[in-house]
């Protein structure tokens, strides 16, 4: 129990607890920064990488005082984010060549047809032309999901029966968008992780059919978290960058409960930039991620 009052804890209040009756950062002070950290859903290997910056800093210096702690670990986190180029406040950039082909991936359940629908309405609000594509053919539900969600962003789908060929959707969904001078693909795909290689044959092949009609396609291959399952966003991270090459990433269900710390650690270990965050379950709740208020934000 008292580990879960620990977690709920936020960082601001974590910090202060470890540096109490402390003037200067010392051992004790960096392990229990270890711990804020760890508990913070950081994860293991990036606060291992940030306690050992912070060191190297009180060694240059030879002495750091814990008032200054707060704002250290405010800029090497920030630094961190930074060189993955995560939340640079921008949305996909979208080319003169069109359509730009986004491929999206991810786990069942962690918000992936949520976020295809939210992104389909911002493009749109934006004036693009956006057409989505049903290739998650694995579920029937998936396909009636993604129908709805094209109808509350009012942006065309493609789709065939449940249990088709995904590539050949994609293919489909491919030719149409560019028979229709669209702007920008939204492809949603299966996220069967447990059967790794078959996910991978199965993107490989998509990405092989839809480069028979745009050469350079997929553009962006955007990967889907659920933000609040912690250390299970952080391995499926892993696990699904060894499936395909993932150039973006999606967190969502940050509106629930922790500050996000695993947001820290996914963009420090696959060294791919976080683009978007969900902030709920309505159409407008996706926000374009923003560095440095996600960074107020952890240690507020
Ligand atoms: P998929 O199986 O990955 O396509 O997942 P869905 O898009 O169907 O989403 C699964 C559930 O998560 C649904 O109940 C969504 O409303 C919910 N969801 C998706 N994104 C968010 C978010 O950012 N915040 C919250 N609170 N719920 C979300």
């Amino acid at each position: 129990e008292e580990g879960l009052e620990k977690t709920k804890e936020n960082v601001f209040g974590k910090l202060a607890r470890a540096v109490a009756g402390k003037s200067t950062v010392d051992t004790q002070v960096l392990d229990d920064l270890e711990e804020v950290l760890i508990t913070s859903d950081v994860g293991v290997e990036t606060t291992v990488n940030i306690i050992e910056r912070i060191e190297e800093r009180v060694a240059r210096d030879k002495y750091m005082g814990t008032a200054e702690l707060q704002g250290i670990l405010r800029e090497e986190i920030a630094g961190l984010l930074e060189e993955n180029q995560a939340g640079d406040g921008a949305s996909f950039d979208l080319p003169e060549k069109k359509p730009y082909v986004i491929m999206v991936v991810g786990v069942n359940g962690v918000g992936k047809t949520t976020t295809i629908g939210k992104l389909a309405a911002q493009f749109k609000a934006a004036g693009k032309n956006v057409v989505l594509g049903a290739a998650d053919t694995f579920r029937a539900a998936a396909v009636d999901q993604l129908v709805v969600w094209s109808e509350r962003a009012g942006v065309p789908i493609v789709k065939q029966g449940m249990g088709s060929d995904p590539a050949s959707v994609a293919f489909d969904t491919l030719q149409s968008a560019v028979s229709q001078n669209a702007d920008v693909v939204l492809i949603d795909t299966a996220g069967r992780l447990h059967n790794k290689v078959n996910l991978m044959n199965e993107l490989g092949k998509i990405k092989r059919v839809m480069q028979k009609v745009i050469p350079d396609a997929p553009h962006e291959v955007l990967l889907v978290l659920d933000a609040s399952t912690g250390q299970n966003a952080l391995n499926q991270a892993v696990e699904f960058s060894k499936v395909t090459e993932v150039s973006a990433l999606a967190l969502t269900k940050l509106d629930g409960t922790a500050k996000g710390g695993v947001v820290i650690g996914i963009s420090d270990q696959l060294k791919v930039p976080v683009k978007y965050i969900g902030v709920g379950e309505k159409i407008e709740d996706l926000q374009v991620f923003d560095r440095k208020s996600f960074v107020d934000r952890f240690f507020s």
